[in-house]
């Protein structure tokens, strides 16, 4: 014994060192393992260790460490406590899983101590906050305790639809607690719809994963959901088997309420066995209980399951005492469950009302946007219409500039000799003109030159066309190239060319014209050895004289050059300018 005792103690001692050693992260992990695993007073001394070491914590882990001990002051039944501590949490900064877990905490403390209200608007605030995060392991629970809301101000209806849709959740998460509790909740659902049949399906489909999962308290509650179940199918030997083996669960993980309830299921066995007094006796000492948990419903329950034992026991009198005690609790619970419909109404209300102010809001911002859009459009067409207009601008700056080249074009085309590319006869007589007119005005010498190809016809004759062609261009190109800048070269007429030279004595062009004749020597224009040859009538501009008078007496010199014999250079006299 004594050994014992020192074992024990030493045990304790070595528990509260590791425990004082242990990283806080590991030990929030352990309390929160044992929370889930074991009943409260497994749990309580792990949280209690963290609250004192609430100092050293983050207020991530600070957060967690509340959430614990809320979590435990709840399942003690200290509701007012939790109450008050959840108030605070929930003001303090927290992360979306923690906010979340604290909503549910506190639906679940408002609705356990029938501050519904509070308790519908915590819950309401956690379904919002669902879609907005992602924490799939918060989805089920929170829809599991909308489905048991529901199901308790008889909106059968929805509390099977938000059941179900948590247990398809959990089921497509693979997490087998979330797993045994939608299903215990689905279970609770349909059995407030007196649907047993489907209540009992799910409960046994619960049981078995609360098993694999190893959850006391949820493998007692589906075990007491069983046991309703048989009952109201007279199989009360089943009941029987269920009752038992769920109230020694619950009773070893002290949930209080899961053993009232339990204890409640046994009267009601032992009233549907005929065990009067056996059913009196477990029925009596639970009226209280439940009385002080304020649990009217069930105080009614017990209150005619004693009237019904009594009476049939000839006690009529208690009969009488126990149904109007029925009555008055009946009435207490009448009270409550209007208070909670109210309750979930006026957080309905709440929440339609949010939603039209939502609904208009997003009305609102569709408009905004939908205005942004058509000013983005008006702008864009702005700017589309700006740019077309500048591309159509500059297309029309190109046609024009086109069209003015082409016409230039066309005009130099028309100004010159299409076979030898020198200036035509207008041409060269329009700018003769104007050189003779700049050299009267600025007293500058001026000469012309015309020249006349010899016996043009016979090459022809002898060769062709084309071959005179070709010799008329080779003369231009000669005349060209001995004539550059200023010397000006025009074809006057079929084998007629006419040189005006400004800014120039007569010596330097009849030294040029030399070369020319020269250069003509050595043209090869059919192949016979013949040179062509040119004669040329040369005057120099007479002060005051006019061109058609320069032209004259160039001629009557080319005329005096064919008349000498040809291939020759005559000047002309400048007596004929007088
Ligand atoms: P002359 O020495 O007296 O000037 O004799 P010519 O044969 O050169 O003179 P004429 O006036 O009798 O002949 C001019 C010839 O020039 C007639 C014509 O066949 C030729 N001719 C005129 N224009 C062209 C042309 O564009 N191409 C060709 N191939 N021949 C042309
Ligand atoms: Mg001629
Ligand atoms: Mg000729």
């Amino acid at each position: 014994m004594i050994l014992r005792a020192l074992g024990l103690a030493l045990a304790l001692l070595v528990g509260g060192a590791q425990a004082q050693d242990e990283d806080i992260a590991e030990a929030i992990e352990r309390a929160r393992h044992l929370s889930v695993t074991e009943a409260v007073p497994a749990s309580q001394p792990a949280i209690d260790a963290l609250m004192e070491r609430l100092d050293e914590a983050t207020p991530g882990q600070r957060a967690e460490i509340r959430l614990l001990h809320i979590r435990n002051l709840a399942l003690r039944g200290e509701n007012s406590e939790a109450i008050d501590r959840l108030e605070s949490l929930l003001a303090s900064s927290l992360s979306d899983d923690q906010r979340l877990r604290a909503f549910r905490l506190a639906a679940n403390v408002g609705i356990n101590m029938g501050q519904y209200e509070w308790g519908f608007k915590r819950l309401q605030a956690a379904l919002e906050l669902l879609p907005h995060t992602d924490i799939p392991a918060e989805e089920v629970p929170i829809l599991t305790l909308a489905g048991f809301v529901h199901s308790m101000v008889g909106n059968h209806e929805r509390a099977i639809r938000y059941s179900k849709q948590a247990l398809e959740i959990a089921e497509r998460t693979e997490n087998i607690r979330r797993r045994c509790t939608a299903g215990q909740a689905l279970a609770v659902a349909f059995r407030y719809a007196e649907q047993f049949e489907r209540a009992q399906a799910a409960a046994t489909a619960a049981l078995e994963n609360c098993r694999r999962a190893n959850d006391q308290v949820y493998l007692g509650v589906v075990e007491l959901e069983l046991a309703y179940v048989a009952l109201e199918h007279g199989e009360l030997d089943t009941a029987e088997r269920w009752i038992n083996q769920g109230l020694e669960r619950l009773r070893k993980a002290v949930w209080v309420d899961g053993v009232l309830t339990g204890e409640h299921l046994k009267a009601r066995l032992a009233a549907a066995r005929g065990q009067h007094e056996a059913a009196i006796e477990l029925a009596e000492p639970l009226i209280e209980r439940v009385r002080e948990r304020q649990f009217w419903e069930r105080e009614a329950a017990l209150h005619r399951l004693v009237a019904s034992q009594v009476a049939e026991m000839g006690a009529f009198a208690e009969a009488y005492e126990h149904m109007v005690a029925h009555s008055e609790a009946r009435e207490r619970f009448l009270d409550e469950d209007r208070n909670r419909r109210l309750a979930i109404l006026e957080v309905e209300f709440d929440v339609q009302r949010q939603e039209q102010e939502l609904e208009l809001l997003r009305e609102q911002k569709r408009v905004a946007e939908l205005e942004a859009q058509s000013r983005r459009q008006q702008a864009r067409m702005r700017w589309l219409a700006a740019g077309f207009a500048l591309i159509l601008f500059l297309i029309l700056l190109l046609l024009l500039i086109h069209v003015l080249r082409e016409r230039r074009h066309y005009r130099r085309l028309s100004e010159l000799d299409g076979l030898t590319r020198v200036s035509n006869h207008t041409r060269f007589f329009d700018t003769a003109r104007m050189l003779v007119e700049e050299s009267h005005r600025r007293g500058q010498p001026l000469v012309l030159a015309l020249g006349d190809i010899d016996h043009f016809k016979q090459v022809n004759d002898e060769h062709g066309h084309m071959t005179g062609d070709k010799a008329l261009r080779q003369v231009a190109r000669v005349l060209c190239t001995n004539f550059p800048g200023l010397g000006h070269v025009g074809r006057i007429g079929g084998e007629e060319f006419a040189i005006c030279v400004p800014d120039s004595q007569l010596e330097p062009v009849l030294g040029q014209l030399e070369q020319v004749r020269k250069d003509l020597a050595e043209i090869q224009y059919g192949g016979n050895g013949k040179p062509l040859t040119m004669s040329f009538g040369v005057a120099e501009l007479v002060a005051g004289e006019a061109l058609e008078n320069l032209r004259k007496r160039a001629d009557e010199a080319l005329y005096e050059a064919k008349s000498r014999g040809r291939n020759t250079v005559v000047v002309a006299d400048k007596k004929g300018a007088d």
